[in-house]
């Protein structure tokens, strides 16, 4: 099962975005902190695959957080998602700048939701690639000439 902590003090959302992950194939468990201070001792205990963080919490806002996860050496792992209505200009900067891996506005589509998950979810994207992981990936199989791709002779140079 993968483990999703999901940082809301909205009930009504938890139970919203709880649904929509009861219906996915991958099977979710999932888990809500209802506060900041909750969200940092289950982070710690639990160690979840991910988090889903809402910013405006009744304690610790979400931003903070945040940053204390990502200054965790043993947490810093996770990826974490913020969920928030706010989407006033630099809000998204700001998120991303507290260690945000990614972000997701209110109210939340099913569909979104979806794609976030298997993006920090996939082996690929799980957790921080480290440097130079890049070079060491396998170039790309050669690509088939199929009919009706004929008019670029010469393709373009890769840089
Ligand atoms: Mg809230």
């Amino acid at each position: 099962m993968v483990k999703i902590l999901y940082v809301e003090d909205n009930f009504q959302n938890f139970r919203l975005v709880t649904r929509m992950l009861m219906r996915e194939p991958e099977g979710y468990e999932i888990i809500q902190a209802p506060d900041g201070k909750t969200a940092l001792k289950l982070a710690a205990e639990w160690r979840p695959d991910l988090i889903l963080m809402d910013i405006n919490l009744p304690d610790i806002d979400g931003e903070e957080v945040t940053r204390r996860i990502k200054a965790n050496p043993d947490l810093q792992h996770i990826p974490v998602i913020a969920l928030t209505a706010n989407v006033m200009v630099g809000d998204r900067e700001r998120y991303l700048e507290a260690g945000c891996d990614g972000y997701l506005g209110k109210p939340i589509m099913r569909e979104q939701l979806r794609e976030a998950l298997h993006r920090f979810l996939s082996p690929n994207g799980k957790g921080k690639s480290k440097p130079g992981s890049n070079a060491t990936a396998a170039p790309p199989p050669p690509r088939l000439r199929t009919a009706g791709q004929g008019n670029d002779r010469h393709p373009p140079t890769v840089e």
